[in-house]
């Protein structure tokens, strides 16, 4: 049978860039709700690699039972992701979905980090996105991979693309905000391209 990856999210803007960078691996990959696995999961993690490795873990955990064991044999990816800003002492990091609160909306989010750092000189604006994929694989191995972009806070919200704090992370190397890059330019240079890319490497020598 064909090899099956379940990709445990369901956010469709992640699943359109997974199967792309992933797509020289020979299996379907599927979302969660594709597989048809409906689960809550508390992300009690410190660390970005340890909330990847939870969600990951949950749904591995189901598939002996989901479905008649059909994906029994599959391998399960999570990521987890967010911005940590050195000035605020890696604030949001693993917080950052949850920052002032899950349904609060991001234009808020955002004026109230550029507020926090009114007045903060260049040099000390520096932040980065992270993020962290784990894969659980059919005989429990575990392995993970993390990438990063760098940039830093500007000094106002700018760009219409992307999601989430896009518009106030400023990439000097490209003179713009991530929300005024294309969504493949992004997903070039972007923390969850970078951790996918690894992930693929790391998948490749297993397949
Ligand atoms: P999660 O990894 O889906 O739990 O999301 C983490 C949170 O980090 C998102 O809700 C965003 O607030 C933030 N985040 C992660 N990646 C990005 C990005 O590429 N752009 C903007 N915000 C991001």
């Amino acid at each position: 049978m064909r090899r099956q990856i379940i990709f445990a999210t369901g956010n469709m803007g992640k699943m359109r860039e997974i199967r792309d960078i992933l797509r020289n691996i020979d299996a379907d990959i599927l979302s969660m709700k594709e597989a048809g696995i409906e689960t809550d999961i508390v992300e009690d993690g410190t660390t970005f690699e340890e909330n990847a490795v939870i969600k990951a873990k949950a749904v591995a955990g189901l598939l002996t039972e989901h479905d008649g064991g059909k994906y029994r044999d599959a391998i399960v990816l999570a990521d987890d992701s967010g911005l940590e800003i050195d000035y605020l002492n890696k604030e949001p990091g693993i917080y950052s979905a949850r920052y002032m609160g899950e349904h609060m909306p991001y234009s808020a989010k955002n004026q109230n980090l550029l507020k926090r750092l009114a007045g903060v000189p260049v040099e000390k604006r520096g932040a980065r996105f992270v993020c962290a994929i784990a894969a659980v694989m059919p005989d429990g191995e575990v392995i993970t991979t993390l990438g990063t972009i760098e940039g830093r806070i500007g000094d106002r919200a700018e760009g219409n693309n992307g999601f989430g704090y896009d518009p106030i992370f400023y990439v000097p190397e490209y003179g713009c905000t991530t929300a005024q890059l294309s969504e493949e330019e992004k997903n070039r240079i972007s923390h969850r391209g970078r951790a996918l890319e690894a992930m693929e490497a790391e998948l490749k020598k297993k397949l």
